[in-house]
């Protein structure tokens, strides 16, 4: 589904992303983990076309160069970015409406997408009038996740989505995207937190400053004396 091959990213002199090659099918969450400053993110916004890149990176069979990043989320691509970008001062349905916009919802479509984006969130159908700086952090990145199903993506790219949160709340979050997973949307998502990442996602790979040092399936990669030692704290 995304074909990352041998991709190169630059920030001017700084060589953020190394030649990375990166799979995905269709169906699986596939983490990306590694330490700070690694270019996770930096990744994520060359795949949405926020960052200029050079290298293969095809989605669908597609190139993606030459696509600006309305053109990809209409293909199916979305970004939910580390911190969120949400409107503090708009109301979470207006911030939802925000997420239908690129897809032009209006009228019946807009107000079905989002009974049905509230329905996954119930939470979020209970504040629907409440301005989104009056959620807690979970509920935050929740209307995140939220505005990104607005625009009902089949690949959803999340950057640190346990960034800030509570234990208990990143299991929250991340089984709700375990449950996206099983309704057909792929993941791509980043995480400084290994071990959720690792439990979440079918297939790993582990960013460190702008290469792929190592990558597998998930399970075997959580047992790896490399990745304990390094990533999961030697447990
Ligand atoms: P974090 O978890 O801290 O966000 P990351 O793995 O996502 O880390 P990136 O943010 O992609 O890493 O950063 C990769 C490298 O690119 C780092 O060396 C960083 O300093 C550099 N970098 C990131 N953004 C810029 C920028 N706007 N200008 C210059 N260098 C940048």
């Amino acid at each position: 589904m995304l074909e990352v091959q041998d991709l190169h990213v630059s920030y001017g002199q700084v060589d953020a992303v190394r030649g990375v090659t990166l799979t995905l099918e269709p169906g699986q969450i596939v983490s990306v983990i590694g330490p700070n400053g690694a270019g996770k993110t930096t990744l994520l916004a060359a795949a949405m076309g926020l960052l200029p890149s050079k290298g293969g990176l095809r989605f669908e069979g597609q190139d993606l160069h030459g696509l600006d990043v309305e053109a990809r989320v209409e293909r199916g691509l979305c970004l939910v970015p580390e911190k969120r970008e949400l409107f503090g001062e708009l109301t979470v349905q207006d911030n939802l409406m925000l997420g239908g916009f690129p897809r032009k919802l209006r009228g019946a479509a807009l107000k079905r997408q989002m009974d049905f984006v509230c329905d996954r969130f119930p939470r979020l159908g209970e504040r629907r009038s409440q301005r989104a700086d009056t959620l807690s952090g979970g509920e935050r990145q929740m209307l995140a996740l939220g505005r990104a199903l607005m625009s009902s993506p089949r690949l959803l790219m999340l950057d640190e989505p346990s960034l800030g949160l509570a234990p208990l709340i990143v299991q929250e979050i991340l089984a709700f995207v375990r449950g996206l997973r099983d309704e057909g949307v792929s993941i791509l998502l980043v995480e400084q937190n290994a071990r959720a990442a690792l439990d979440s996602s079918d297939h790993g790979y582990v960013l460190e400053t702008g290469e792929i040092a190592l990558s597998g399936a998930s399970a075997e990669l959580a047992v790896d004396p490399r990745v304990q030692a390094t990533y999961l704290g030697g447990a």
